[in-house]
């Protein structure tokens, strides 16, 4: 067999805009080479700020539980309102869904981004 090319194929990333091999691009069949247009870096960080680093009350940190109780709504266990994030946009100033909900989510989310293999 002959060698037909070393050259690793590279792409830069539309975000960070650094050039990186290939494989630091998830594959998405839609697109014209077959790749994300961001690296996993920034898919990543981008997934981070989706659930974390735009929102709000992020800052406070919460170890004393409340005593205030709340049906989370997607897994509907009561749980202290320690268990949900401050959320000063909600009626009730907490998110809808519990913590452990969020970050199941959460993971479900950044899966997307390499399931499209
Ligand atoms: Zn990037
Ligand atoms: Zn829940």
């Amino acid at each position: 067999m002959t060698e037909i090319s070393i050259k690793i194929p590279q792409k830069r990333c539309s975000k960070c805009k650094k050039v990186k091999n290939l494989d630091e691009f998830a594959n998405r069949k839609v697109s014209k080479d077959g790749k994300r247009g961001t690296c996993r870096e920034c898919n990543n960080k981008y997934a981070n700020n989706y659930y974390y680093g735009i929102t709000e009350g992020v800052k406070t940190q919460e170890t004393e539980p409340t005593g205030i109780y709340k049906n989370c709504n997607t897994c509907g266990e009561r749980k202290d309102l320690i268990d949900f994030r401050i959320r000063t946009r909600n009626a009730d100033g907490r998110d809808t869904k519990c913590k452990s909900c969020l970050s199941k989510e959460y993971k479900e989310y950044v899966k997307t981004f390499d399931a499209e293999r």
